[in-house]
């Protein structure tokens, strides 16, 4: 076990920065500050990072740490971290780590005992699924599907019991496509395509698969998030599909109660049901 006070002794941790999705206002002035007292602003694209800074007048020393080179980044920065530098780290919008980099050098930084803080701001997941008017109590955020069809085909498919919202980031140039596959893979859902967040443009459309997957592909353009509700059908589960969803939790890293617990929760099942299945 490990417990790290973030703000100890003046303490300043490796913090994690939240960059606006598109709107300049969100940047906070948290997020100014403590740019501003930082010796290095470590980022995924220096240059976006330098002209986000430029408009609030921050002029920093900026390193690259970006998908090609997270280890190595992460490492030097760890080192830099403990010769006493003040180092953030943003990525090219949102919070860093979601589809983004960030994740390496957090769990460097938690192996080097070096406290770890974010900075909030706003996560296109976030702002889509709240006025999506799909369920928030309980949701599964995917990312982004495989560019290849047979394989976001199958990533589709392991998804199809969940009865919780799904959340998806996709291009603009693969939009139509993946409606199409989960059409085909999930049937004919409910979903809310949210486009241009935060920006002038932005754009909440909301039907059935069907209906999204047959708009004129030229106006879905920007950026987007898809939300799509989760499997309300009557699933009968296999006793083994039960027994490997749990195995599958605990390679995970979760204890096989908390594994059961989830596969609990999500197929609908009786604990005690998968309990006498296991022992
Ligand atoms: N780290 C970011 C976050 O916290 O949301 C996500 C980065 S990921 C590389 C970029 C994807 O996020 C885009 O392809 C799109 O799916 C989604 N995205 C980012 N900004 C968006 C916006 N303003 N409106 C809708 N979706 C957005």
């Amino acid at each position: 076990m490990k417990r790290n006070k973030s703000f100890d002794k003046g303490n300043f941790p490796l913090y994690l920065i939240a960059t606006p999705i598109g709107n300049l206002k969100e940047f906070s002035s948290r997020a100014i500050e403590i740019v501003s007292d930082a010796d290095i602003v470590a980022a995924e694209d220096t240059r976006n990072a330098y002209d986000l800074l430029m408009k609030f007048g921050i002029k920093k020393e900026t390193y690259s740490l970006r998908e090609h080179n997270e280890k190595e980044a992460s490492q030097h920065l760890i080192s830099l971290i403990k010769a006493g530098k003040k180092v953030v780290y943003m990525s090219d919008a949102g919070y860093p780590g979601i589809s983004d980099p960030g994740h390496i050098l957090v769990k460097e930084a938690i192996e080097n005992d070096i406290p770890v803080s974010t900075v909030s701001g706003s996560s296109a997941f976030i702002n889509a699924l709240v006025a999506s008017g799909l369920e928030t109590n309980h949701f599964f955020f995917y990312g982004f599907l495989s560019a290849k069809d047979g394989e976001a085909k199958e990533e589709i498919n392991s998804l199809k019991a969940l009865r919780n919202t799904i959340v998806f980031y996709e291009a603009p140039h693969r939009i139509i496509r993946t409606l199409k596959l989960l059409k085909e893979v999930l049937g004919n859902r409910y979903v809310c395509l949210a486009r241009e967040l935060t920006k002038i443009n932005e754009e909440y459309i909301r039907g059935t698969l069907e209906e999204l997957s047959n708009i004129e592909e030229d106006t879905l353009k920007g950026e987007m998030v898809l939300i799509i509700d989760g499997n309300h059908d009557e699933i009968i589960f296999k006793d083994d599909e039960i027994t490997s969803r749990v195995a599958y939790f605990v390679s995970l890293g979760l204890s096989q109660k908390d594994a059961i617990n989830v596969v609990s929760e999500e197929f609908k099942i009786n604990k005690n049901y998968i309990k006498k299945l296991l022992f």
